[in-house]
């Protein structure tokens, strides 16, 4: 096969490693009735692998166009392959929904791979698992504690709904070309915890929270209405557990003043 140039716009770093790609599908699980959904298939390597599982339907959702043909040629002979040529921030997941929910995979692209997964959390019903190759720093986040310094709003937000399995930190020299930073496999399971229908208001209420984390909540909400939901008004968001953040979002959420739309958060 002919040499792909990586493309950075697309954050394209290919692995290298048969093992890894091999970890990561043993991670997925794949079952014959599963449908599979990669992201960003690159020139196959995964693809290929989750294939030799033979699930009942793999949907793979790229968004460069050269790499079509290449994709094309080399899975022509599997019915159970699709490739979808878009942008993954643009496709319906519900469009792939079939009897089971979906088993969502990929080596994403680092650049969108915080926006892809807070997108996670609108498609939870939907969603059996996540496995995604992230930064390592992303990964981190992921499943960082309270009173740390890679607790954010990423944390408290896919904390919420998902639990958070840390798989294995894959150093850059895998990946052709390298990236400039270590990579990490995280899997991230619905957690069904809390019953938290308004997802959208709770994201805007969590960056609201998280904008100068180091400030005291008092300077962000009202003492009174801190004391009510049980929260020491001199602690900073960085000290709240997730528990914290949903008994203060009960308490505040029916006060749209607060936290319009909020988009500074990492
Ligand atoms: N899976 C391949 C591998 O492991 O070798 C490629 C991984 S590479 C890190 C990321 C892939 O995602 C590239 O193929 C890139 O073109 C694709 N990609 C980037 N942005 C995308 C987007 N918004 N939607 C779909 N695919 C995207």
């Amino acid at each position: 096969m002919k040499k792909v140039k990586a493309k950075k716009q697309f954050g394209q770093h290919f692995l290298l490693s048969e093992n890894v790609v091999k970890k990561i599908v043993d991670e997925v699980d794949i079952k014959e009735d599963d449908i599979v959904v990669e992201i960003g298939p690159g020139t196959g390597v995964m693809t290929q692998e989750i294939l030799s599982r033979n699930p009942k339907k793999l949907y793979a959702v790229e968004i460069d166009q050269t790499l079509y043909p290449i994709l094309e040629e080399k899975f022509k002979e599997y019915k159970n392959f699709e490739l979808v040529k878009q942008d993954i921030l643009k496709v319906n997941m519900r469009d792939f929904l079939q009897n089971s929910k979906i088993k969502l995979v990929g080596n994403l692209p680092y650049n969108v791979a915080s926006l892809i997964i807070v997108n996670c959390v609108f498609n939870l019903d939907i969603l059996h698992s996540c496995t995604f190759m992230i930064q390592k720093e992303v990964a981190e986040k992921l499943t960082a504690k309270p009173k740390t310094k890679d607790y954010t709003f990423l944390s408290v937000f896919i904390q919420t709904f998902f639990d958070v399995n840390y798989v294995m930190s894959v150093p850059a020299r895998f990946f052709s070309p390298p990236p400039k930073v270590t990579s990490a496999v995280v899997k991230l399971i619905p957690n069904n915890k809390y019953n938290l229908t308004e997802i959208k208001k709770y994201k805007n209420f969590l960056s609201f929270i998280f904008n100068n984390r180091r400030k005291m909540l008092r300077t962000k909400l009202d003492e009174e209405t801190l004391l009510k939901a049980g929260i020491n008004p001199t602690l900073r968001a960085e000290e709240l557990n997730v528990e914290d953040f949903i008994k203060l979002f009960e308490v505040v959420k029916n006060d749209d003043r607060k936290f319009s739309d909020e988009d500074s958060h990492s």
